[in-house]
């Protein structure tokens, strides 16, 4: 297809970039590859806003892939982030801020009694699991299909995100050795879950799935899913590992576990943090039931470790952000998803797209099909020309969406009433390239 509108600079730079480092990105979902075109070179950001290399502004939807719920550049992150900076940014040994932040995760989510700080979500999994293969003296794990937990070996099979957006059913690197004790189930499946753990007595040590999938394009687990989930693990001696990479801290204070487990009594062994806890800087976290993070070192014989963990510039950064996300910020992102989502409904209605706006919290996304989706297969069975379409409508009108049908949107307490009058202006002429648009 043809792209609305040229931008010579991001062009520039594209070239520049694939020259010294692989397909010109460093992180395969930030391509344009699904969606064809361009990725735009971004400068700067402030508030709902992005502003790209050739000078052009877009309302952001995607927020940094979910840490940015403030907005870009809050002004109370900003102060915390120098006032760090200017007492030096790295120690190599314990600091207050880590305390902070530790103590700040604590209050927030009941099941975390203890926390480990690192610095990304992929470090944060895959540390869990190995904790959860020391603690229960297994080793097999169970994960979904479509869920994405970073790019950790072990769970890099039949994995979201930027798998699903490229169809890699598997990764050349990864050893059959280091992907064969991972069993991998349809999400929203218990049954199955009931059979692996029958097909498998003694062996699993952790069932692990995203606390809401937002990796496959949003697919919220079915009711009781998650609870049952946490009755299989405790019945047969595994621990039950809840991703809140993506949804903690954003979807509630105490992020899914806060939306969902807490009302309904049970809860997660361990949990995993990152994203929104960063304040856009490389943190995140695993934490859960003290006597498992007992197991951890120097406590206990589990290793696991990090030179900038716990970093002084990201734990202020972090802190900041999480102190400023009150009740008040989380009702505004709920209102402005609310806004937003069913603005994108109505646009696509009107056009007679055939569409299912699935919503998760403040978390949605668009999957052109009229079937409920609840797994990764009829995520798959999508009609997703019709996103490229709608992709590069909605970006040459200035509103940068995630360049994959296989990603959630987010938005931030900065959206005002201008950014969405920037969305409404642009939704009637994606809808209607949506509708136009033909396999291929
Ligand atoms: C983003 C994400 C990760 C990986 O985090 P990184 O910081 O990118 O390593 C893990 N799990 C989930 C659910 C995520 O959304």
């Amino acid at each position: 297809m043809s792209y609305p509108y040229e931008a010579p600079q991001s062009q520039s730079l594209f070239e520049r970039a694939s020259v010294v480092t692989p397909g010109g990105v460093n992180s395969p979902v930030r391509a344009f590859r699904a969606v064809g075109g361009t990725p735009r070179f971004m400068v700067s950001g402030s508030g709902p806003y992005l502003t790209d290399a050739d000078g052009r502004e877009y309302v952001d939807l995607v927020c940094s892939w979910g840490p940015m719920i403030l907005g870009h550049a809050h002004p109370a992150v900003l102060e915390a982030v120098q006032q760090a900076v200017s007492r030096g940014t790295s120690f190599g040994t314990p600091g207050q801020g880590e305390v902070e932040l530790a103590e700040e995760i604590v209050s927030r989510v009941a099941p975390v009694e203890q926390v480990r700080l690192v610095s990304s979500g992929t470090e944060a999994t895959m540390s869990a699991i190995r904790l959860a293969r020391g603690f229960t003296g297994r080793a097999k794990i169970v994960k979904f299909a479509g869920c994405y937990h970073g790019h950790v070996d072990a769970l890099l099979a039949a994995a979201g995100s930027g798998l699903a957006t490229f169809a890699l059913p598997d990764t050349p690197g990864v050893t059959g050795a280091q992907a064969g004790d991972t069993v991998v189930l349809p999400y929203n499946d218990l049954a199955a879950v009931e059979q692996a753990f029958q097909a498998h007595p003694g062996e699993i040590a952790a069932v692990i799935t995203e606390a809401s999938p937002g990796n496959m394009g949003v697919v919220p687990p079915l009711a009781g899913f998650n609870a049952g989930l946490a009755k299989l693990c405790r019945e047969n001696g595994a621990l039950f590992m809840s991703d809140e990479v993506m949804t903690g801290f954003r979807v509630s204070k105490a992020g899914w576990y806060g939306l969902e487990a807490a009302h309904e009594g049970w809860a997660p062994d361990l949990l995993t943090f990152g994203k929104v806890m960063g304040g856009g800087f490389p943190a995140a976290a695993f934490g859960g039931r003290a006597d498992v993070m007992a197991h951890l070192a120097p406590a206990g014989p589990v290793y696991q470790a990090g030179t900038l963990s716990g970093n002084p510039v990201a734990t202020a950064a972090g802190l900041a952000q999480l102190r400023n996300c009150t009740d008040e910020v989380y009702a505004t992102v709920d209102r402005v998803a609310d806004t937003v989502s069913g603005l994108v409904t109505e646009a696509l209605a009107k056009e007679g797209v055939a569409h299912r706006l699935q919503r998760a919290g403040n978390m949605f996304s668009v999957f052109f099909t009229d079937q409920p989706v609840t797994d990764y297969d009829s995520a798959k069975r999508q009609e997703s020309f019709r996103f490229t379409a709608f992709f590069h409508s909605l970006l040459a009108d200035g509103v940068y969406l995630p360049p994959s049908a296989f990603e959630s949107w987010f938005v931030s307490s900065a959206h005002d009433e201008r950014a969405i009058d920037r969305i409404v202006a642009a939704l009637p002429a994606a809808a209607q390239a949506a509708a136009r648009a033909t396999a291929s």
